[in-house]
């Protein structure tokens, strides 16, 4: 079923929330449902762009939902500041940042995104007008994290971070398991932004590790052509042998790398620099797969690696990052202490979904959660397992929205 998509600043008499099948939607970089619904309405935040109000001295800036984060840091790092949290794709606009409370390389530093929103402007279904929702308020904690089902945002005031110019120092080193991954992770501590790429065909999980730091030195360098790929294909060329022959690749290449400065884009959107990379999976597509384990658990990691390596599908995009002792800031925010794995897979056929269910049982043993933004499968128990305050955010539903995603789990 097809889900109409309206721009609410073009109708603003329109009855978007009748039937309580409507839903926000931005740029649509979450890979789940919980932005579609489907025979709704959704509500989009293409329009809202602007910049409501900006203090270059404070670093504090008010801007319209629908701005993506690649904008907002083209316009903040030329007067010298920076979002203090970014996830793996500037395409992300504000609202979907909140709404999906992201996190980026750098969560045992700066926590995840909501950590840094001052207060949020939202319009409920409800209320029929803006209201203002400032930290510390339960709604507000409700909005971030809470996948769109509390209100439309429409503006957010955030805290940005001073950075010093657009290059990154980054230091890529090899590592040969999991426990080394550990290790570095752990003796890295002076390093804002730190993430692996894990070679899964493996057992053992070998890889690369990257730490980054924003760099005083500021030599302006020209932003790289985009990388453009035909596609989508009509199949995936994203295969066992694929991916296998990439991962060999990959690690040798990482042998030879060592420190290096970086533009910013390139260590924190990596994959914005390659356009149209999932056309590579066919016409098809692919899975992502993203769990969080927590500190006592992270063996766990290894367990996951070992039956990805049994089960033959193999994946070319493995990312473990580690989060810091923080306690979020959403009722159904994703961080929270612990040890998180994205893995991506090509839609191929059910061996996709048996290895899921066996990840599911290690992640279920282990504690931990899976990623709603990520995922469109999370059997019930796991969602309620990891997010034990859902029922509580029930309460902060806007009667007028609802997604496919709250539907299926009756929230
Ligand atoms: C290449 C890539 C890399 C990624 N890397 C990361 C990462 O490193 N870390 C991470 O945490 N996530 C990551 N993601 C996921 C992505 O950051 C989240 O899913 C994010 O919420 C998507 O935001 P969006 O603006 O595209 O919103 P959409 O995908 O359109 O919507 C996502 C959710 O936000 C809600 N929403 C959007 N706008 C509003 C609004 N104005 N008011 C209320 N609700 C709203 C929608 O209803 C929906 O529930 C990545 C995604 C991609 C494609």
């Amino acid at each position: 079923m097809s889900q109409e998509v309206i721009d609410p600043q073009r109708r603003p008499d329109a009855k978007w929330f009748e039937g309580g099948r409507a839903i926000p939607v931005a740029s649509g970089c979450a890979y789940s449902d919980v932005g579609l619904s489907s025979g709704g309405v959704g509500l989009s935040t293409k329009r809202l762009t602007r910049f409501a109000a900006a203090s270059w001295s404070t670093g504090v800036v008010r801007v319209e939902a629908g701005m993506t984060l690649a904008e907002l840091e083209r316009v903040a790092l030329a007067k010298g500041w920076f979002p203090p949290v970014v996830p793996g794709t500037g395409r992300v606009t504000i609202g979907g940042a909140v709404a999906g409370d992201v996190h980026g390389k750098n969560h045992h530093a700066h926590g995840a995104f909501g950590d840094h929103v001052l207060a949020i402007w939202l319009f409920r279904s409800d209320h029929r007008c803006e209201v203002r929702v400032e930290r510390g308020l339960p709604l507000f904690h409700a909005t971030v994290g809470g996948l769109g089902l509390t209100g439309l945002i429409t503006k957010v005031e955030l805290q940005l971070k001073r950075a010093p110019g657009q290059l990154m120092e980054s230091d890529h080193v090899p590592f040969s398991n999991i426990q080394d991954y550990f290790a570095l992770d752990a003796a890295s501590s002076d390093w804002e932004f730190r993430v692996a790429w894990v070679d899964c065909g493996t057992g053992s999980g070998p890889g690369i590790f990257t730490r980054s730091n924003w760099s005083p030195h500021d030599r302006p360098r020209r932003a790289a052509q985009a990388l453009t790929l035909p596609g989508p294909l009509p199949f995936s060329v994203v295969g066992p042998a694929s991916s296998w022959a990439f991962n060999r690749f990959y690690l040798a290449a990482g042998r030879a790398r060592g420190r290096r400065l970086e533009r910013c884009d390139q260590v924190l959107h990596p994959l914005d620099g390659v356009a149209g990379w999932n056309g590579l999976y066919g016409r098809s597509g692919f899975r992502q797969y993203q769990c969080v384990v927590p500190p006592q658990s992270r063996a766990a990691i290894g367990e996951i690696v070992e039956s990805i390596a049994k089960s033959g599908l193999a994946s070319p995009l493995t990312v473990l990052k580690t989060f810091g002792e923080r306690n979020p800031s959403g009722l159904l925010s994703f961080c929270r202490p612990g040890v998180t794995l994205a893995v991506d897979f090509p839609n191929l056929n059910e061996s996709v979904d048996r290895l899921f269910s066996r990840l599911d049982d290690i992640v279920e043993a282990a504690g931990g959660a899976l990623y709603p933004s990520k995922d469109a499968r999370i059997p019930e128990r796991l969602l309620w397992a990891g997010f034990p305050d859902l029922s509580a955010f029930k309460a902060f539903r806007d009667p007028g929205l609802s997604s496919d995603f709250s539907r299926r789990y009756g929230l």
